[in-house]
């Protein structure tokens, strides 16, 4: 264990999903901006999920709303002008920036060009929820379901890893978001990243990363779901400090609840793995 600074600025690139703009997440923007403040927040990167261009691409809560694609993103578009408002309203307090996060679905790229050039936000996470379609990240059965598609679980990962690549090389984001969530429900991931058909595309993705200048989320919401270790695990996380690559955390909070926790924890992952806790902004 290494000593750690004083008191690191209190930072998440990876945060500010509302209930007012998301359906599987709580509260209104402003009161989760005002929770940030009220932590001492330095600065926080407001990062919604992007918008499906067809709504068998979005989350099952929006479907089950009852929301098409074009009621998603007018509520989309509203989010990206209440939290330009917060950024103003609040800028004496707390620096905040406005993006979103991405989505890597079959033919993403067109969509997420389109919101780039008409809803310019300050920066991105660049992050897949699913492969080939399927949302990996919601339930173990869905989990199973995708990784008996693929023929496996190595299949699965290989394929998740795939589609990172391109989303790395075709946007340049600037945050690149939890970089091994395709470990979500797999207990013998720890195994399963350093084997020789995964380990070298983690490899080839963190170069990708690091020959752009991007940043990575220290993913804390991993705790939360009882993993063990935030995304980026820690592997991967000794291979990013080797190749001088920023990892930066980032609480991906979804209500009020979330605002800071588990910071002391990612604090201590980092300074464990070698970091010196000082950050990297996203703009
Ligand atoms: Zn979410
Ligand atoms: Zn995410």
């Amino acid at each position: 264990m290494r000593s750690m600074p004083a008191s690191p600025l209190r930072v998440s690139i990876h945060g500010g999903h509302s209930g007012q703009f998301c359906g599987h997440a709580e509260d209104t923007l402003e009161d989760i901006v005002k929770a940030y403040i009220a932590q001492g927040y330095s600065w926080v990167g407001l990062t919604e999920h992007m918008t499906p261009d067809r709504v068998e691409h979005g989350y099952p809560e929006e479907a089950e709303a009852g929301l098409s694609a074009k009621d998603q993103h007018t509520r989309f578009t509203e989010y990206i002008a209440t939290a330009r408002q917060l950024q103003e309203k609040y800028a004496s307090e707390i620096t905040l920036f406005v993006g979103f996060e991405t989505e890597a679905f079959e033919g993403y790229q067109l969509w997420l060009q389109h919101l780039l050039d008409t809803l310019k936000p300050d920066y991105i996470v660049g992050s897949l929820h699913h492969v080939q379609d399927m949302l990996i990240d919601s339930t173990p059965a869905d989990y199973r379901k995708a990784a008996d598609v693929f023929g496996g679980m190595d299949a699965l990962y290989a394929a998740y890893f795939d589609r990172q690549y391109e989303l790395i090389t075709t946007f340049a984001p600037a945050v690149v978001g939890h970089f091994d969530l395709i470990r979500i429900f797999d207990p013998d991931y720890r195994k399963r990243l350093v084997k020789p058909d995964i380990w070298p595309r983690i490899q080839r993705n963190l170069k990708a990363i690091k020959e752009r200048g991007l940043i990575m989320d220290l993913n804390l919401r991993a705790l939360l779901k009882g993993h063990q270790e935030p995304y980026i695990s820690r592997p991967i996380l000794e291979e990013a400090r080797k190749m001088g690559i920023a990892v930066v955390p980032g609480d991906d909070s979804h209500g009020v609840k979330n605002v800071g926790q588990f910071w002391e924890e990612a604090l201590q992952v980092l300074s464990d793995a070698g970091f010196d806790l000082t950050w990297e902004s996203p703009v």
